[in-house]
């Protein structure tokens, strides 16, 4: 019930990172990728070629939403359908509340939301009208949950994947799509690059970690392969968080 054989994904963001292992885990357990990003995934190509998985690369920007429609046609007609759509792609800007810009907030908002919503109702309409249903698992965040720190536009986009993952599994579950998040606690990848290279801040985040290490992103495959197959049918609008324990605490 965990294989993924036969099926199709487009994952976001998917050159470096969490959406590089979720790439990877996917196509371990049998799907063939779409991977799409602003970067050239080589080395996202080879793992996943390596893993068994068929590629198709999409170079697409999803600061704007114009890109949308382009991703999801040509992993119709290099596939033949899609199955699973992971929004994954984001961004995050650090400044004081008091001094954030314009610039600060729309671009993470666009990345992070408005991408993320529009790109699922496109894919969404192609699942419906090829009448297999599907899955779509947004990447949500330890600042769904929480308020964070000098990230306002993140805070807000990864709190509205929360509300958006719930509101789309109401519309859909009856449709065959299955709509869920992760939220990924803290990882050792470019988004904590700035974190994890302050040392009070690293040691503050480990000494809060019961699992007392980062995540890699290989951490992340069980869940994504869990949401992305039957074993996950009647599962709608949960985010399963993948964190160490730290939302335990
Ligand atoms: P990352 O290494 O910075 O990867 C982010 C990915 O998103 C990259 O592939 C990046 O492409 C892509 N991306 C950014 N802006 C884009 C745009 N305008 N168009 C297309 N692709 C774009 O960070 P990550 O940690 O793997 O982040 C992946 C997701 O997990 C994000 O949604 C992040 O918010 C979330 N997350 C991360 C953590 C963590 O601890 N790392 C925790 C919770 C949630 P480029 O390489 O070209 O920039």
């Amino acid at each position: 019930m965990f294989s993924l054989e036969g099926k199709t994904a487009i994952v976001t963001g998917a050159n470096t990172g969490l959406g590089q292992g979720i790439a990877v885990a996917l196509a371990e357990a049998g799907a063939n990728l779409a991977l799409v990003g602003r970067s050239s995934p080589d080395e996202t190509v080879e793992r996943v070629q390596k893993a068994g998985g068929k590629t198709h690369v999409i170079m697409a920007d999803l600061g704007s939403i114009d890109p949308v429609d382009t991703i999801v046609r040509e992993t119709v007609e290099t596939f033949g359908g899609v199955d699973i759509l992971v929004n994954n792609a984001g961004i995050i800007k650090r400044n004081d509340a008091l001094n954030f810009t314009v610039e600060e907030w729309d671009s993470v908002m666009n990345v992070n939301l408005r991408s993320l919503f529009f790109l699922s109702q496109k894919a969404a309409r192609a699942m419906i009208d090829a009448g297999t249903g599907g899955k779509i698992i947004n990447i949500a965040s330890m600042l769904s949950y929480q308020g964070g720190v000098r990230v306002p536009s993140y805070t807000a986009s990864k709190s509205g994947v929360l509300g958006l993952t719930r509101l789309l599994a109401n519309e859909w579950a009856g449709r065959g799509i299955n709509v869920n998040g992760i939220a990924p606690g803290y990882f050792a990848t470019n988004n904590t690059d700035a974190l994890r290279a302050d040392e009070k801040r690293n040691s503050e985040i480990l000494g809060r970690i019961p699992a007392g290490r980062w995540g890699q992103p290989s951490d992340l495959a069980g869940a994504a392969v869990f949401l992305s197959s039957r074993a996950s049918d009647y599962v709608h609008g949960t985010i399963v968080a993948v964190d160490g324990g730290w939302l335990a605490r």
